[in-house]
């Protein structure tokens, strides 16, 4: 396959952009300055179909659009840029506004950095047993952003929420310590948007067969098959990586790629289906995972598609997810309910093999809590709808597979939103609580 030299692209520097409006040049400047932008040439060139890109899903993926910004906080970054404020005007205004979009879901700064040696690891998150995220720092930015990531706060800058971490002694160390991690997730940003230099010095420790973890499996989080495949084709270095994958395979860990596909699009192009056969000729699994996204995805026949397309290249689908409580979600969220039929109505129209797929799944301080469906039930007297729960993760272990019920809500969006069935609280809210608890006073003195 031809050589692609990558080219990342701010927003000046888009050749189409002589195709927008002067409104639409605007918009995207607005929200742009506020959450972040970044798209390169592969997505321009082969992913998004400019004669219909308003409507375009793969647009509207990495495209900030006007709705994302509530109409007040738009106007006043609008304002501030055509009354030619400093750059250290916008980022006050850009830092308040965002500031009010939960720049941190779930907990992660304060419940899931685990301690090693009396020290905060602040590049691993530690809150389920066997799997352990580690943000290796060179991996803390991606080939393109995703207007709906709920890590976005790190690519703005925001003070203290950048995860990063450089030592490997430090992973191995605590790895060795806590005998209970099979799994070890490298994640981000992106892992795979690492040199090949970089990224073989985090895992050569565990090809050393003296290495005393019990690592079993390495995943790594990626979006480079959606957003850059060419480099596992024609990079450079993209030979080093898929030598260093089969090693991986060879030494009898399980290697498996964690893929971000948000559409069916992103399965089209040669690039990607070189890309997956080369990556999968290494020994490595391909599982692939995906949040339901309005305006992009929120269409059970193209996920019944995607799903099937993805069996049909050798990838195994593994979650749908919930658009998560932050950044613009009022913009990319769908209703539970609504979320539960998509995802009922595109898994009726696939064969077992894509049934590997679970969700809707929310990943919130619990755990990661599955729709199950939504019952109508005998309650109070009357027929009743309730929500049917479960968790896939547990904090605790203990809460994993336990069916649960909440109040039928039709707007409900958020765990949070969702309130017991029967009794005034869920089965595990006083030990959560409790957890909490232990969590802030462990931060206090640490
Ligand atoms: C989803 C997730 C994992 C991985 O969970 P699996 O069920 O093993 O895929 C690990 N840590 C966190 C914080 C997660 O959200």
């Amino acid at each position: 396959m031809k050589y692609k030299a990558y080219q990342v692209h701010n927003f000046k520097t888009i050749p189409q952009l002589t195709r927008m409006s002067d409104e639409e040049k605007i918009n995207i400047e607005v929200v742009g300055n506020v959450l972040p932008f970044k798209v390169n040439n592969y997505v321009i060139d082969e992913l998004i179909d400019w004669d219909n890109y308003l409507d375009d899903p793969i647009f509207r993926l990495t495209f900030p659009q006007k709705e994302m910004l509530h109409p007040q906080d738009f106007a006043t970054m609008r304002e501030a840029l055509d009354a030619n404020s400093s750059k250290d005007e916008l980022k006050l205004i850009a830092d308040s506004i965002r500031t009010k979009l939960n720049p941190h879901p779930a907990g992660q700064m304060e419940m899931n950095v685990p301690q090693y040696k009396g020290e905060k690891l602040e590049g691993i998150q530690h809150k389920y047993e066997q799997t352990l995220l580690f943000f290796p720092s060179s991996g803390q930015t991606c080939h393109s952003y995703c207007t709906f990531c709920f890590r976005w706060a790190q690519f703005v800058g925001m003070d203290g929420l950048k995860f990063a971490m450089r030592e490997t002694e430090q992973l191995m160390g605590y790895l060795e310590e806590h005998q209970e991690v099979t799994d070890v997730l490298f994640t981000g940003g992106d892992p795979m948007i690492m040199s090949f230099k970089v990224f073989q010095q985090y895992i050569e420790p565990f090809l050393d067969p003296n290495n005393k973890t019990n690592i079993q499996t390495i995943r790594i989080g990626t979006k480079a098959l959606g957003f850059w495949p060419y480099k596992f084709i024609t990079d450079k270095d993209a030979q080093d990586f898929l030598d260093l994958f089969k090693r991986i395979v060879e030494s009898g860990i399980n290697l498996s790629f964690m893929a971000h596909f948000n559409h069916i699009n992103e399965l089209k192009t040669d690039a990607v289906r070189e890309a997956v056969r080369l990556i999968r000729a290494t020994g490595a699994q391909i599982r692939t995972q995906s949040p339901l996204i309005k305006n992009i995805n929120d269409n059970s026949d193209m996920w019944a598609e995607m799903w099937r397309e993805q069996v049909n290249l050798g990838m195994i689908p593994y979650y749908m997810f919930v658009e998560r409580d932050t950044g613009a979600r009022h913009y990319f969220e769908v209703p539970l309910e609504k979320t539960w039929e998509i995802f009922q109505q595109a898994y009726q129209q696939v064969s077992g093999v894509c049934r590997t797929v679970r969700g809707p799944s929310m990943s919130c301080t619990p755990g990661k809590v599955e729709i199950l469906g939504i019952k109508e039930i005998p309650l109070h007297g009357k027929m009743e709808k309730v929500f049917v729960l479960q968790m896939i993760q547990g904090r605790n272990p203990d809460w994993v597979n336990r069916p649960f019920f909440a109040k039928y809500d039709p707007e409900a969006r958020w765990m949070d939103d969702l309130k017991p069935a029967f009794g005034d609280k869920f089965f595990f809210d006083d030990e959560l609580n409790a957890l909490i608890e232990e969590a802030y006073l462990d931060s206090q003195s640490a």
